[in-house]
């Protein structure tokens, strides 16, 4: 690919410090970015990977209300948590920093000023929400209500999470207070705005015109943006955590978190270069790739490319925006709120050493044109069926058969035949087939091709039989696994961006020093009479306990968020007291127990009632309760209804349990001994 581009600057879309990464980030962003980057450093191109956590806001103010801390303390906590859980993923940020840092606030304010300056805001007075028991307006998610577009009652007051629409929150249905819950109420307040339609004409021609060849989620989304009709955007709040609104008469005002946050990729690029920094944004030889998930494109592509127009100063827009659609999790949306997530913090700790397989699985199933699923199912098998069975297995074979047949010193190849030029053409398809994907943003078939390598390895050998050749042609033997350790070694490049864990391991038992791309699809990287070290595994197999574990773990979340989110049935009407007295409760001792045939739910109680007769209650509670448990035990009932027929049986009375959030029951016993048929009242 002919490149007119001297550099390029990667940015990831910064996670908002409120609570750690999951998966869901990971799949979508950090991921991908991550294999871009590698993929241009293995190229020898000069690239910057800029991240860093979204420390303004209001997701971090309510986390910090919902924990009782302060919005500091939750930016401090979790920009640890996350910075530190991805640095172990591997993913290769050249700074990862955060939006409460001195030069951030110092290059935001600086920015907002520059627009002020040059008349780039319009200023409005208008009604807003405000909460009158707090005092205080409530901006964006401090809304929740009714979504307009589709009806989902949590929607914030900035966005609606359930069909991704974009709102404000005087859009929103039933408007409600989401620090007290009170029905909000409009006051009057100031604030600057962003006028998007100035600038409407010159994102048209840049996005519509110019980027055909974006994603076409990407490229739609705008385009709807767009033939919709830009609107003016407040870049103000009122808030009190925040970059302060840097001109007088805007006490309380902070900066817009999505005002401020992009301006974050900038801030973050001078800190790590200070010195060199503005040729990074400002030279039009630079090329700027921003890895975002789909909810962040109309921020991306629409306002801060606007934002950065109006600064002019050469600030350059971005060459690409290849945004992600979402992962869900065993079939639900992912949520941090309802703790339906993979933490990838958690992942570490509880599957060490796997950090390779999660980024495969991701980038398997990287929901690049479509919301795609993660299970655990899925996981286990893509580790046991693919990395170990395929890619583990053949480069396990290869380094065992040269350690068997030559000590481990790669010998020389002789003369190829069809079979060995048929193989080195076939991996050099799947090195033009990978290359191409990677620059095209198509990392699932990245993925795809560089385990097409890893087959034609396993085919290579099955085909040529070195272990067989081996008892008569040790000639032909060294050829065959000359280009099966050069295969190796095409295996070790063509997998660095995607699992560098495997393959720094790989090129270490190979003596590959310097991994280049340029070598991919070449036969003589690994010349012959190195000494390679003593094969190990490079997976290990997932055994069902760990994936049952972690299974259980998201069955349990579920089970509280039932909890959570359960009320107790509303009361039943009044029932005078002569009426209640009319109902006969006792206490009984159960003498027999016994599950009635041909019915799942019931047990058949003969009860000791204090009369020598006894009585035979048939009860739904089989589920629950094992019938042997309950002999000797005691239960309360109802003695006065009229008796009923169930499976057969005659059942005369009802046995009182509790019905459970989950739907379970719990048996209501005396909490000591009773005489059996002692009246309750
Ligand atoms: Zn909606």
């Amino acid at each position: 690919m002919e490149n007119k581009f001297k550099r390029t600057l990667i940015t990831t879309a910064l996670p908002y410090a409120n609570g750690p990464v999951h998966i869901g980030h990971l799949a979508g962003v950090y991921v991908p970015a991550d294999i871009y980057a590698r993929y241009l450093r293995l190229k020898g191109e000069d690239v910057v990977m800029i991240g860093g956590s979204d420390e303004h806001g209001v997701p971090i103010t309510l986390r910090a209300r919902k924990e009782g801390i302060t919005p500091q303390q939750v930016v401090d906590r979790y920009h640890a948590i996350i910075k530190d859980s991805l640095e172990k993923l591997g993913v290769s940020f050249d700074i990862y920093s955060r939006t409460t840092s001195d030069i951030h606030n110092e290059t935001a304010s600086e920015f907002f000023r520059h627009l002020y300056d040059k008349n780039e805001f319009t200023v409005k007075t208008s009604l807003q929400p405000y909460d009158e028991t707090a005092g205080q307006f409530l901006a964006d998610r401090y809304v929740t209500g009714t979504c307009p577009r589709c009806g989902n009652e949590h929607a914030y007051g900035d966005q609606c999470e359930a069909c991704g629409s974009s709102l404000n929150a005087t859009d929103l249905i039933n408007p409600k207070s989401a620090l007290s819950g009170a029905p909000v109420t409009m006051r009057e307040t100031t604030h600057w705005y962003l006028p998007l339609d100035k600038w409407e004409g010159k994102l048209s021609h840049w996005i519509l015109d110019g980027h055909k060849e974006w994603k076409s989620n990407v490229y739609g989304q705008c385009k709807s943006w767009i033939d919709g009709g830009l609107q003016p955007r407040a870049v103000s709040r009122d808030l009190d955590w925040g970059v302060p609104v840097p001109v007088e008469g805007a006490e309380g005002k902070v900066l817009y978190v999505w005002f401020d946050a992009p301006i974050g990729y900038i801030s973050n690029t001078k800190e790590l270069l200070p010195d060199s920094w503005e040729k990074w944004w400002k030279d039009p030889e630079t090329r700027i790739i921003n890895f975002i998930g789909k909810d962040n494109i109309v921020f991306h592509c629409i306002v801060f490319p606007a934002m950065l127009m109006a600064y002019g100063d050469g600030f350059q827009l971005p060459d690409n925006v290849p945004a992600n659609e979402f992962l869900n999790l065993e079939g639900d949306k992912i949520s941090t709120s309802r703790n339906w997530a993979v933490w990838l913090h958690e992942y570490l700790e509880e599957l060490p050493g796997r950090q390779d397989t999660l980024r495969y699985v991701l980038t398997a199933n990287a929901p690049e044109t479509k919301d795609n699923d993660f299970t655990w199912a899925d996981f286990q098998a893509r580790n046991n069926n693919e990395l170990v069975a395929i890619l583990g297995n053949f480069v396990n074979r290869a380094l065992v058969l040269t350690h068997k047949y030559f000590d481990g010193k790669v010998p020389a190849a002789g003369e190829l035949t069809d079979t060995d030029t048929v193989m080195e053409e076939e991996v050099r398809k799947a090195v033009e087939a990978l290359t191409e994907a990677l620059d095209t943003f198509h990392f699932r078939e990245g993925l795809k091709q560089a385990m097409e390598i890893a087959r034609i390895g396993n085919r290579y050998l099955q085909e040529t039989q070195p272990w067989a050749v081996a008892k008569t042609d040790m000639t032909r033997t060294a050829t065959i696994l000359n280009l099966a350790i050069n295969l190796c070694a095409n295996l070790a490049v063509a997998f660095e961006p995607f699992m560098p864990f495997m393959s720094a391991r790989l090129a270490g038992m190979l003596h590959l020093d310097a991994m280049k791309w340029d070598e991919l699809g070449k036969f003589d990287i690994i010349p012959a009479g190195t000494q390679l070290e003593k094969p190990e595994l490079l997976f290990e197999k997932i055994e069902d306990e760990t994936i049952q574990q972690q299974v259980q773990k998201l069955l349990d979340a579920k089970k509280a968020n039932e909890l959570a989110a359960w009320h107790p049935e509303p009361q039943a009407k009044d029932v005078d007291f002569e009426t209640f007295e009319l109902c006969d409760f006792r206490v009984g001792t159960v003498k027999e127990c016994i599950k009635v045939p041909k019915a799942d739910k019931l047990l058949k109680f003969t009860i000791d009632d204090g009369t020598p007769e006894g009585r035979t209650i048939v009860s739904g509670i089989a589920k629950f309760y094992k019938p042997e448990e309950l002999v000797g035990t005691q239960v309360c009932y109802i003695a006065n209804l009229p008796p009923r027929k169930l499976k057969g049986i005659v059942s005369e009375g009802m046995i009182l349990s509790a019905v459970n959030a989950d739907g379970s029951l719990t048996l209501i016993r005396p909490a000591a001994q009773a005489t059996p048929g002692a009246k309750i009242g």
